[in-house]
């Protein structure tokens, strides 16, 4: 069993990546894999986890910002590095410095990161982005409206080194009629901008399309990359929502923390900012040194939310606080502090998941785990 190692901490199972991406890869065929690492690998640790995936075979890692791919070199990750979203111009040099490779966010910035490129007499290299739907970043190529000349334009600057080309799906992870013809179209306009660059005797690069469900849902798509990030963490954004492959995840992430004292109340006495909770019998209640500030959402007061302690299934009572949270015990045996209370994650024979914290707080275990704040140590599973 666990040893307490903090008042509130995170347990990573680091190794299990390596399952996670044998599973990815089975789904996927010859397509490799990028590791989406952006946001501290949504709570995960992002040098941790790139060293992980490096291990297994991972070539290609996937950010959103210039500081997130320097942190990565400054700890010795040297494979490629593509920054997803926008870098600021006083940053542009250090994607050549670094050999960083930077997303085209559009046309016009294309052309400004080639002049800079130029007036440093270098070359930078670069992604192409398609609009195929996402309306987020990229040059705009849908059918309302498609930009097929400014495409080209981008190949053609003389200080872009263009490796490689991408769209983004919105809908993926939804079966539905209309979600799936919208994807299908995306892949379809994709496909046909790859086509008409090779009209033009342009060489693509790479092609990358598929996030987590849209390897879940859209398998084999014959691409180069896929882009993975929830999927080696071993979970999907909600586990209701239904998928098309049946693969075998192992969640890495666990939250536990501290039992710092526990007490009997009598019927009547309440608990918390609030009152929100009043006993209506004796109850025995366990003060946990986790709260709102550690990435547990204020919203789970009051839901019925159930952590484990000693194995067992206990009802979080009354308001959330900034760092601290009460649970009801009263039916577990000999609990002192010290305890370990678990929020996601194994104990005994009983499991609490991401994805019942995500559902209650009416968001996806992307935020939660992306939520969990700095100061919860993450620790290495061993
Ligand atoms: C975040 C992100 C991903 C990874 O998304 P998941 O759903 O976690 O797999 C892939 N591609 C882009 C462009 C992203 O921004």
């Amino acid at each position: 069993m666990l040893k307490s190692y903090s008042r509130a901490w995170c347990e990573i199972d680091y190794k299990a990546i390596n399952h996670n991406l044998d599973e990815i890869q089975k789904l996927v065929g010859k397509t490799k894999i990028m590791g989406i690492v952006k946001a501290n690998a949504y709570g995960h640790g992002d040098v941790a986890c790139a060293r992980q995936m490096a291990k297994w075979g991972v070539d290609f890692f996937g950010v959103s910002s210039i500081d997130e791919a320097l942190n990565l070199r400054e700890n010795g990750i040297d494979q490629d590095i593509l920054i997803l979203g926008y870098t600021p111009v006083e940053h542009f040099h250090y994607l050549y410095e670094k050999n960083i490779v930077q997303s085209l966010v559009s046309f016009e910035y294309a052309q400004k990161l080639n002049a800079f490129a130029k007036e440093n007499d270098a070359m930078i290299r670069c992604h192409c982005k398609v609009d195929t739907g996402m309306c987020r970043t990229g040059i705009i190529y849908q059918d309302q409206d498609k930009h097929m000349d400014q495409i080209i334009a981008e190949y053609r600057l003389s200080n872009l080194s263009v490796e490689g080309i991408f769209s983004h799906f919105p809908v993926s992870d939804d079966l539905g009629v209309d979600s799936r013809t919208f994807t299908e179209n995306q892949i379809r306009l994709f496909k046909e901008v790859i086509d008409n660059l090779k009209k033009e005797g342009i060489d693509c690069g790479i092609k990358h399309i598929q996030n987590s469900y849209g390897i879940l849902n859209y398998m084999d798509l014959g691409m180069d990359y896929c882009r993975p990030g929830l999927l080696y963490m071993g979970v999907t954004s909600d586990d209701q929502i239904p998928i098309l492959s049946n693969p075998d995840f192992i969640p890495i992430m666990s939250i536990y923390a501290n039992v710092s004292l526990v007490k009997w109340i009598q019927e009547g006495q309440s608990v918390s900012y609030g009152r929100n909770f009043i006993a209506t019998k004796p109850t025995k209640v366990a003060t946990v040194s986790i709260g709102y500030a550690d990435g547990i959402p204020r919203l789970l007061s009051n839901q019925g939310f159930e952590v484990l302690i000693h194995g067992k299934h206990c009802k979080v009572i009354g308001n959330i606080c900034m760092d601290q949270c009460m649970v009801d015990v009263t039916d577990v045996e000999n609990v002192k502090e010290g305890d370990i209370c678990c929020f996601v994650g194994q104990m005994g024979q009983e499991r609490v998941t991401i994805d019942t914290i995500s559902r209650l707080a009416k968001t996806i275990n992307n935020e939660t785990m992306s939520a969990i704040a700095a100061r919860v140590p993450r620790l290495e599973k061993r």
